[in-house]
């Protein structure tokens, strides 16, 4: 049985650091799609193509050759795992993910890449939703809009990009307003995705509940 667990959520919300968890603790690999659309992102932004432009970011993805792995992401046999995290990539990103053309690209290699490598551990916006409907174990987080920004802020920090945490939390509102209001494949809950709140919760309780209910669903 090939095994997949779909991990969405808005920024902040800890998809990365579960995701992280949840495949260490089940052996499998974990796919950041995220990373996926940052790279086409800095392809475009790299061109100087007209980001509202469907047609332009479609033809760069496709001609862009990514590779996501063990959180290193490369573009065109460049790493660009600092660069895709940057301000200007950021504040781009959502409108190039937003033209169905661009989805339709980074989808097809998102399924192949999880048959590739047999199945895995995949966050996004739309992993349960669009990408595998079908997926072992769908999990929505989600947090405070405070305890998201506070966690991104420190992010930055970490990333020594010298930011204030009011422009975080816009940025972010920003960001998830247009995730979720855009008409192809929106950010939201599949109906069969278990939601978990994790303002107050510690990373642990998280990950043992997601691995249990991995672990009942391969068994049956
Ligand atoms: O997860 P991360 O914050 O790195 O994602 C960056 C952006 O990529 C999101 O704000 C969203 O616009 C887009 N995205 C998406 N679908 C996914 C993953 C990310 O549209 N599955």
């Amino acid at each position: 049985m090939t095994i997949v667990i779909a991990i969405d959520g808005p920024s902040g919300s800890g998809k990365s650091t579960v995701a992280r968890a949840v495949a260490a603790e089940l052996g499998l690999p974990v796919l950041d799609t995220g990373a996926m659309y940052r790279a086409v992102t800095l392809a475009a932004l790299d061109a100087g193509a007209t980001l509202d432009d469907a047609t332009t970011c479609a033809t760069i993805a496709r001609a862009s050759e990514i590779s996501v792995e063990d959180g290193v992401t490369m573009l065109d046999g460049r790493d660009v795992s600092r660069e895709i995290r940057g301000p200007l990539v950021t504040g781009a990103v959502s409108i190039v993910s937003a033209h169905r053309e661009v989805r339709e690209i980074l989808v097809a290699r998102q399924r192949a890449w999880v048959a590739r490598h047999g199945g895995g551990v995949v966050e996004g916006r739309d992993i349960g939703t669009v990408v595998f409907p079908d997926a072992t174990v769908k999990v929505f987080l989600v947090a405070s809009e405070d305890e998201r920004a506070r966690r991104r802020h420190r992010d930055e920090i970490a990333a020594a990009r010298a930011v204030a945490v009011e422009e975080v939390k816009a940025a972010l509102d920003r960001r998830d307003a247009f995730d979720a209001g855009r008409v192809v494949s929106p950010m939201r809950a599949a109906d069969d995705a278990i939601v978990i709140d994790t303002t107050n919760l510690d990373v642990d309780s998280v990950v043992t509940e997601v691995v249990a209910r991995a672990r009942s669903s391969e068994a049956r």
